[in-house]
């Protein structure tokens, strides 16, 4: 492991304190790409991928292959589209109370065969085994969450009729049949099964297009999930170039979950209009984190790491605009730099590293160019600010900007990457604004001593998580409530009610009984519009809603 000053550290070969526990009994840091992505297991978890081509796969942490992967044609996505198709009919009309079992078979069969997802996680992004396990959180809670609530939020609930007793009124929902997913590679974990579990419960089949650079990560969650009960044809994948087989899912699908960029998110959400189908659409972030006059600076200054530098920046809620009032901004700065300064940086298979690599060429250069070129307009370097290629081909410095304005790239476009940019503000009505002048709106983050003044703060961010005195897990990790985007942000939300009742539709049936809705028993109409406007008040008065 090496720190980013350059000081080589001893690779951590065992962890301390976890002897005897099976889960972490492998022996950290010895293995390589080799010892996990073996031909077996990569033959295991393709074997049900529709596509007969072929394409591969990369490791971050050295840029080589990983993994000779099956591609798939427009073609075999309508094939998996008949698939599913034919596999959702049984599984929506399994009880529900079963469907939700599954959930929570799966969330203890991911605790305990953790390693082996954490180990591919690593490998197939780059990121330190530390923020693997964040992702390995997101996905226990949402298989908990919904396992535990789905029959909440899904059973059938009688609801008030036009004629109270009278009128027999039921809600239900429907699942939409079968949903197109579409995941991004930067949490090919929680975002492909994590995002599938409550489509999953509420009866749908999904047709998953994971990012071809991370599909290790979702066919291994297809293969747990399948283990907890999931039946096989429920949850087809296909793999390949996003612009070619991606408008195919769309094509296909009942309703679209997409996870991804801004611009592709509005492409997909075209394809969606013109079919008259549902999407969500979680998309890219500039997200701002506001440390007040009264905030804990040391608190602040390791809430600022966690949110600027977990995996390498390359996180949607990830903090990438730091706005410090001017009176504790010397000493957020000094404390802040120092922490990300002692950072270590590392590529093995094992805890200990604060930070991994990026996970491709694309991102590292856009990184490489966004600081190159604010450094050329003006902005100064605090901290970090080089490429490491000594630790592997993508590494690059977590890295923090002073001076940075428009109309440099890295002010206003996202980086997803390592750097952070710090400005000063001394009225906080005017950093409301600033943190506010953006067209994307995903997530944000308040530090303050004074809680109710934090959250009266936050409920000003136009953005669709707020986090305060945390940088974005609090809110995310909350999953009985509502995560995504305002404005370029996205659509629709995850998590909570919302996360599950996207993938239904409502249906409601209304059963008539006794008498009918009309003049009847030889009333006139008049006589019955009468009868029904005294009927019509005694109801207000009841307080009927
Ligand atoms: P991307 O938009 O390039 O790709 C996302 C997915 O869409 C991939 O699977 C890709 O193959 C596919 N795709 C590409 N072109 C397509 C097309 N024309 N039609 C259909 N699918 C297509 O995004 P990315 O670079 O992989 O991911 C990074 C972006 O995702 C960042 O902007 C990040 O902020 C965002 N993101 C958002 C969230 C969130 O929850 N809001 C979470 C993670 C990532």
């Amino acid at each position: 492991m090496t720190d980013v000053k350059g000081t080589t550290q001893a690779t951590v070969s065992s962890l301390s304190g976890a002897a005897g526990n099976p889960v972490f009994a492998a022996p950290a840091g010895t293995r390589t790409a080799a010892d996990v992505v073996t031909p077996e297991l990569v033959a295991r978890l393709t074997r049900d991928v529709v596509g007969s081509g072929s394409t591969r796969n990369h490791a971050p942490f050295t840029g080589e292959q990983l993994a000779q992967l099956p591609e798939s044609t427009p073609e075999d996505v309508t094939t998996a589209f008949a698939r599913a198709r034919q596999a959702q009919k049984l599984w929506a009309a399994t009880p529900l109370r079963q469907r939700a079992a599954v959930l929570l078979r799966f969330h203890d069969l991911v605790l305990r065969r953790q390693s082996e997802v954490l180990d591919l996680i690593q490998l197939e992004t780059g990121k330190a085994r530390l923020h693997a396990h964040e992702e390995l959180q997101a996905v226990s809670v949402s298989a908990r969450h919904y396992g535990r609530k789905a029959s909440a939020y899904l059973a059938p609930k009688g609801r008030v009729g036009v004629m109270p007793t009278l009128t027999k009124v039921t809600e239900l929902r429907q699942p939409r049949g079968v949903v197109g997913q579409i995941s991004p590679w930067n949490y090919p974990f929680e975002l492909s099964v994590g995002d599938a579990l409550p489509a999953f419960v509420a009866g749908n089949a999904v047709v998953m297009k994971p990012d071809t650079e991370t599909a290790l990560t979702a066919l291994w969650a297809r293969e747990v999930l399948i283990e907890a009960g999931l039946p096989a044809g429920v949850w087809q994948v296909v793999l390949g170039e996003g612009p070619v087989i991606g408008p195919a899912v769309v094509e296909h699908a009942d309703y679209v979950s997409f996870t991804g960029s801004t611009p592709t998110g509005r492409q997909v959400a075209q394809g969606a209009a013109a079919r008259l189908v549902g999407c969500s659409l979680e998309l890219g972030g500039k997200n701002a984190m506001l440390v007040l006059r009264d905030a804990d600076v040391d608190k602040a200054a390791a809430g600022a790491v966690r949110g600027a530098f977990s995996s390498a920046g390359q996180l949607c809620i990830s903090i990438e605009r730091l706005y410090v009032h001017e009176s504790v901004a010397d000493a957020f700065v000094e404390r802040f730099a120092a922490r990300t300064r002692a950072m270590q940086l590392g590529a093995d298979l094992a805890y200990g590293a604060d930070m991994g690599s990026l996970v491709s060429e694309r991102q590292f250069d856009t990184v490489v160019r966004h600081v190159d070129e604010a450094v050329a307009k003006g902005a100064t370097v605090v901290a970090g600010g080089r490429a490491r290629p000594d630790i592997g081909p993508y590494f690059y410095e977590p890295t923090i900007l002073d001076g940075v304005e428009s109309p440099m790239a890295v002010c206003a476009e996202e980086t997803f990457g390592p750097v952070v940019s710090i400005y000063r503000f001394t009225d906080e009505d005017e950093a409301i604004s600033l943190a506010n002048g953006t067209p994307y709106g995903l997530n944000a983050s308040v530090w303050t001593k004074n809680g109710a003044r934090g959250r009266a703060i936050a409920s000003k961010l136009r953005a669709g998580t707020v986090n305060v005195n945390e940088s974005y897990a609090a809110a995310y990790g909350s999953a009985q409530a509502p995560m995504g985007g305002m404005g370029d942000s996205g659509l629709g939300r995850r998590h909570g009610s919302e996360g599950v009742l996207k993938y239904t539709e409502a249906q409601t049936i209304a059963q008539q009984r006794l008498v009918p809705l009309a003049p009847s028993f030889g009333l006139s109409d008049e006589q019955y519009a009468q009868l029904m406007t005294r009927g019509l008040r005694a109801m207000k008065a009841m307080r009927l809603r």
